[in-house]
């Protein structure tokens, strides 16, 4: 089965405000050359986007339309051979990230929380907040998003029917089960967005991890202790594909007394975290934008730094630990609001 994009040029040829590259943090377009530059892509000539896109997928966010301006931008490039990552590297990771064939069916409980590609971070599902999850992690449940950041979509459309299918016919339809909990927002992100928009079948009900966990606040809501403190959010790449889900996370923070800074690089302004760039071997950018990003971070008057992503903490991380803020997942510092006893 092949698996296109679901995209309408005629949108895009009619669109007055070009959205998603006039709002582009990366590349400086005014509407007249953001106009030129798009009318080349659905054209699918070459243009300066496909070698300057720093693979962020805000403009997913930014299109009004739905019209999947970033997705268009990784098809065009893995058509026209530009990568913007060193092809040695893209060959090793897409060869390390494969399946592994190891995953076998087992007897799983709701609610099932995915793990994706992080068995390391199981630990994380502990106490009151996750009482009673199974959790499921492996390569072979592995969302495989990444590969947008490396103008790689067909391995996207390769793989990811391959890990629907796991899903549903290991876990989910093999224990009557019908939601699954994404730790990761990538998986999130995948299943609900990426996948529609490349029109692969999702037969479950993925469910955010932050309405997971808006749902326990709410039952353990007696055992929270608001733990009134400032913190400093580092939104990633994949949210932008699932915005709604931001407000979520107000939520959560509401319950349990935690003020989310009015930074600057936050929201629709949000900043990479410089992984991917690193990756890229973009290495002035990610200097200048991990330093632009890290003193709005100390500015703000923050004690913590919150990750939703794991590989954002994992490069974030150490870097604002030496500025005095303490780096922490959402849901850990969820945990650290609730009595355990
Ligand atoms: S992708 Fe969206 S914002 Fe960009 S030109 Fe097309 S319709 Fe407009
Ligand atoms: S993905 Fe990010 S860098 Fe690339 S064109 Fe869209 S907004 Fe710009």
């Amino acid at each position: 089965m092949t698996y296109g994009l679901r995209y309408d040029p005629k949108i895009c040829e009619q669109c007055e405000s070009v959205d998603c590259l006039v709002n582009c943090q990366y590349m400086d377009f005014k509407l007249p050359s953001a106009k030129t530059e798009k009318m080349k892509i659905i054209r699918q000539e070459d243009s300066a986007v496909l070698h300057q896109c720093v693979t962020c997928y805000a403009c997913e966010e930014y299109c009004p339309n739905g019209n999947h301006p970033f997705y268009q931008i990784v098809d065009l490039q893995e058509k026209r051979g530009i990568s913007p990552a060193p092809l040695p590297i893209v060959k090793q990771q897409i060869i390390m990230m494969q399946e592994k064939g190891d995953l076998r069916p087992k007897k799983v409980g709701a609610p099932l929380i995915n793990m994706c590609a992080f068995p390391m971070l199981t630990g994380c599902i502990h106490g009151k907040l996750f009482e009673g999850a199974s959790t499921i992690a492996s390569n072979d449940i592995f969302c495989n998003i990444m590969w947008l950041h490396f103008a790689k979509n067909s391995v996207i459309r390769e793989r990811v029917p391959r890990i629907v299918d796991r899903l549903q016919n290991f876990f989910l339809a093999e224990n009557k089960i019908e939601e699954m909990v994404c730790f990761h927002d990538e998986c999130y992100g995948t299943y609900t967005q990426l996948a529609p928009a490349f029109g692969i079948d999702v037969p479950f009900r993925p469910i955010h991890l932050f309405e997971y966990l808006n749902q326990r606040l709410d039952i353990l809501k007696d055992d929270i202790q608001p733990l009134g403190v400032k913190i400093a959010y580092q939104r990633p790449c994949s949210n932008r594909l699932v915005p709604e889900t931001d407000a979520m996370l107000d939520d959560i923070f509401r319950k349990i007394g935690v003020e989310r800074a009015d930074r600057e690089f936050d929201r629709k302004n949000t900043l990479c975290c410089g992984g991917v760039l690193k990756a890229h071997q973009r290495d002035d950018l990610v200097d200048e934008i991990q330093e632009k990003n890290i003193n709005d971070m100390v500015k703000c008057g923050a004690t913590f730094v919150v990750f939703n992503c794991p590989f954002c903490m994992f490069t974030l991380g150490e870097a604002v630990a030496e500025k005095g803020l303490m780096p922490i997942l959402v849901s850990d510092l969820c945990q650290s609001a609730i009595k355990q006893r």
